[in-house]
């Protein structure tokens, strides 16, 4: 169980380890959604990611470990291992061969071993899973632990005092770690907001578990939006269930509309996102997301996409 009390604690506890980001309007995208709609760069936060916030609450409630461990498509990884290095212990990052070589490069970077192992998220999982079990490494996992999800759900608490009449909350959806906290916050502090997840037409894990009613593997496919990729495990105790209850729509867009969120957001808002970021402004853009009675936020939710890939998209090579 996550309650409000426990994202209130972590934002205490995370308040000198992250940043507090920035929202701007876009123009654009606001005359595109029938209302205003604000966009929270949370691709600001250090490491490039929300992801931060769940790492470094989960890494300071740790007691004496030999290190820390996670499976993650990327940006979990980093951020575990900034966590982890500010903590002064080592961490090794188990990922699977699908995750691109600018994040790998991140990773290590930070000081962190990044374990490359099998071509799905479940098979690195199971690297981080024996460290745990052999070596006496303590095992974050991306999304599905409390703490992590009470560190992402600061993210919402902070959109909340910036933007208090915040009608409609657009969630980039994945493992749902950050829908899960998001819309626990938000739905705390106002209980009729709408939350939207988002996630990709392909290898969209929580939507066909959704879809079965529960937990679900689906087969991974290569996506613009790569950090929205990966299952959310078949053991989920937590991120699945809170992601049925809590969010009130769900959304799914085309690899196109995924680009097209990409290069709208350089071109016209000059902001630098990875595809999993841009999938709100994709959803305005394809006209499957609108502002309702009231101002619309999109989490721009990292900012880790490979420079030359970035430059081919926003020219429409892809
Ligand atoms: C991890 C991630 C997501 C999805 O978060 P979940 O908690 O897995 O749903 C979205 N955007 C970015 C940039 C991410 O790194």
């Amino acid at each position: 169980m996550v309650t409000i009390d426990d994202i209130a604690a972590a934002a205490e506890r995370i308040r000198a380890m992250v940043r507090e980001t920035p929202v701007k309007p876009s123009a654009s995208l606001s005359r595109l959604a029938g209302g205003t709609v604000w966009l929270k760069c949370e691709h600001k936060q250090d490491t490039g990611a929300f992801k931060l916030r769940g790492a470094s609450n989960a890494v300071a409630r740790l007691g004496d470990v030999a290190g820390v461990t996670t499976a993650s498509t990327g940006n979990h990884g980093r951020a575990l291992a900034h966590a982890a290095k500010q903590l002064g212990i080592p961490a090794i990052i188990c990922v699977s061969r699908l995750v691109p070589q600018n994040k790998l490069a991140a990773i290590e970077a930070l000081g962190a071993e990044a374990r490359v192992i099998g071509t799905s998220q479940d098979e690195a999982f199971e690297e981080a899973y024996r460290l745990k079990h052999d070596e006496g490494f303590a095992l974050i996992p991306p999304f599905d632990h409390p703490d992590v999800i009470a560190g992402q759900g600061t993210l919402g608490m902070e959109i909340l005092r910036q933007i208090p009449d915040t009608a409609t909350l657009a969630v980039p959806l994945s493992g749902g770690g950050l829908l899960a906290g998001v819309a626990l916050a938000a739905k705390s502090l106002k209980p009729d907001i709408r939350i939207v997840g988002i996630s990709m037409e392909k290898g969209a894990a929580m939507a066909a578990s959704l879809a079965a009613g529960h937990p679900v593997e689906v087969e991974e496919v290569e996506t613009l939006a790569d950090s929205l990729g990966g299952g959310i495990g078949l053991q989920n105790r937590l991120t699945f269930p809170m992601v049925r209850d809590l969010m009130d729509e769900l959304i799914l867009l085309t690899e196109d509309e995924i680009a097209a969120g990409i290069r709208h957001l350089a071109i016209e808002d000059g902001e630098t996102v990875e595809g999993a970021a841009a999938v709100g402004a994709g959803a305005v853009l394809a006209g499957k997301l609108r502002a309702g009675n009231g101002p619309l936020v999109l989490i721009l939710s990292g900012g880790n996409i490979d420079p030359a890939r970035h430059a081919e998209i926003v020219e429409g090579v892809s």
